[in-house]
């Protein structure tokens, strides 16, 4: 990536994260990379802090499709983050002696009630705000497929799958796989209602469509990835793989499951 040294740093404006990202930008400087203050000059787009922060990094910057991210941890090595502030130099090493490549990962795309869609790297969740539980018609593509009840629904990129997904006992998905996995969080189930009570993957070519009904409690907390939507009022989400990847660079010799064997066993 010879020609692609236009850096913007993403962090969260403390005084201690400045002094972090302060050396780092002049190492970059001092080998040739140029830092610039404004993403749409960017060719690179260096996250500074864990997974929140690199989940905050693409949805603050759309997403870009035309660059390629970086997650640059202040702590460990996070799911989206290969290097750390405390090894700038390494990682500069590595991005020049080709120790590094570009992966794509799959993410979501979320329309409510027809409107100007959301993207997910993590996950959508849909939730009830309030202690009743909440009903949802659930649609794949034009199928009926099940009438959900219960607490909410979590859909997650193969990436996110480590995330929320997991904690509700949902699989660990390949972000080689371009897929959507849907999750239920707390369903009831009775001789009125019934859903597959297991999580299940959907591919590129599937539409998913939640329909929340409208019963008097339906002003569900919709999530994309570490936010909240605040719209009051939602009747129709429609989801599915956004035709675009973000790219992300990252270390040859850490891939996906060497993360998950790390994080978890
Ligand atoms: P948070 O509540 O502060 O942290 C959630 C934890 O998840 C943090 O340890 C975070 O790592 C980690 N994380 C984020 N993305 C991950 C991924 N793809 N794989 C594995 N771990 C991941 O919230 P946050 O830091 O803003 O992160 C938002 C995410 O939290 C949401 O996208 C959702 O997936 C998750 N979440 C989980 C639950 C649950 O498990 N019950 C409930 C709500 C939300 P860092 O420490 O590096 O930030
Ligand atoms: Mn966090």
């Amino acid at each position: 990536m010879p020609h692609r040294k236009n850096i913007y740093f993403s962090y969260k404006q403390t005084t201690e994260l400045e002094q972090i990202v302060q050396p780092i930008s002049s190492l970059l400087q001092a080998n040739g990379f140029h830092i610039v203050t404004d993403t749409k000059d960017a060719h690179i787009i260096a996250s500074i802090g864990g997974d929140n922060a690199f989940l905050q990094a693409t949805r603050k910057t759309g997403f870009r499709d035309d660059c390629l991210y970086i997650g640059i941890n202040t702590d460990q090595l996070g799911f989206y983050t290969d290097f750390t502030t405390e090894n700038a130099e390494q990682m500069i090493h590595a991005v020049q002696n080709a120790e590094v490549e570009v992966r794509k990962y799959p993410i979501i795309e979320v329309s409510i009630d027809g409107e100007k869609p959301f993207y997910c790297l993590n996950e959508c969740s849909i939730r009830s705000n309030v202690i009743k539980t909440f009903v949802i018609d659930v649609f794949i593509d034009d199928i009926a497929f099940e009438t959900f009840r219960g607490d909410g629904m979590i859909v997650s990129t193969p990436t996110g799958s480590t995330a929320y997904n997991k904690s509700v006992r949902g699989a660990i998905v390949d972000p080689l796989l371009p897929s959507m996995q849907i999750s239920e969080i707390a369903s009831l189930n009775n001789n009125e209602y019934r859903t597959l009570g297991t999580s299940f993957l959907l591919s590129s070519q599937r539409t998913l469509t939640l329909k929340v009904v409208q019963d008097g409690n339906d002003h569900p907390i919709i999530g994309v990835d570490n936010e909240a939507i605040s719209i009051r009022h939602a009747e129709q989400l429609t989801i599915k793989l956004a035709d675009k990847h973000i790219k992300v660079l990252k270390l040859k010799n850490n891939s996906f499951w060497h993360r998950v064997q790390r994080k978890f066993l």
